[in-house]
């Protein structure tokens, strides 16, 4: 993806796509010391733009990580690249890492904190899984305890494990994979949160060893606020059989309806299909 045209944002300045390139000691690349956001823009407004600012410079900070820019700044630049590149619907890519400085090794502190804003266009994330129902796979990892990686933060090193599942589902024909957690109990995917529908009500996953999604928190609002009842708590993969419904949230996955997980399936009910729909015309208003 690095030979096209378009402008990237990096440490303050728009510099060409192909340019947009760090050097190999970038201490990110041998050591994780980078953090994200995947965030969308629709009708030229990025859908809670602040709080995923906010978000990464939290993530910085559980990574010992500080990165040198306000919510202000982060705002004002994803902003400017999206101008560059003439976008109004796009996805938008922020990353903070730790860069190549005066020594090479574990340590870091004296290496620079830098940050770079991309971004294109992407359509659905789950192609046509998002009208038809997503199938997962079960991930043969574990999401990890919060004792062992900060797992609130959205940290690269938290994603190793994620491609190595996408690679092994996408292998089974499956879109996604489903993690357990540390402690067996059911998790996230590689990308994006979890809920389910049982009788009318909903459970998702308590986020105490997952991202607790900016799209989670919206669907969850938008849940109560129609009077439906959601539980947060820990679900264990036994209970999967006991759900009608599924669907999935994320930045780049919206609301997608999920059909199958392992051997377990669910329908694209009526309340998976009012989520999605509503979930769609609250980021466009
Ligand atoms: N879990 C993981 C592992 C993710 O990568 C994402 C995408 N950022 C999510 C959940 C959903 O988070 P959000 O709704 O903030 O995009």
């Amino acid at each position: 993806y690095d030979d096209r045209d378009g402008f990237i944002w990096m440490d303050g300045q728009l510099v060409e796509w192909r340019k947009a390139q760090v050097h190999i000691l970038t201490h990110a690349l041998h050591y994780a010391s980078s953090v994200f956001e995947g965030e969308r823009c629709y009708n030229g407004k990025i859908f809670k733009s602040t709080e995923h600012s906010q978000r990464l410079l939290k993530s910085g900070e559980l990574l010992d990580m500080p990165i040198p820019y306000t919510v202000e700044q982060i705002n004002a630049a994803k902003e400017a690249v999206l101008k560059a590149n003439g976008l109004t619907d796009a996805y938008v890519r922020a990353v903070a890492f730790r860069g190549a400085g005066d020594e090479m090794g574990v340590a870091s502190l004296g290496n620079p904190v830098r940050l770079a804003v991309a971004c294109w266009t992407w359509g659905a994330y789950y192609g046509d899984a998002k009208f038809q129902g997503a199938k997962l796979d079960i991930a043969k990892w574990k999401r990890p305890s919060p004792e062992t990686i900060p797992t609130a933060a959205k940290a690269a090193g938290l994603y190793m494990i994620c491609t190595m599942s996408k690679h092994a589902a996408q292998a089974k024909g499956c879109s996604d994979a489903l993690f357990f957690d540390y402690r067996g109990y059911v998790a996230e995917a590689t990308g994006a949160n979890i809920f389910f529908v049982k009788d009318g009500e909903v459970h998702t996953p308590l986020p105490d060893a997952i991202l607790n999604g900016i799209t989670r928190q919206t669907v969850i609002g938008m849940l109560r606020a129609k009077g439906i009842t959601v539980h947060e708590r820990h679900i264990m993969p036994a209970e999967l059989e006991t759900f009608q419904q599924c669907w999935l949230t994320g930045t780049a996955a919206e609301v997608t309806p999920v059909g199958q997980i392992g051997d377990y399936t669910f329908e694209v009910g009526a309340l998976t299909r009012d989520i999605a729909t509503e979930y769609e015309a609250l980021v466009r208003s």
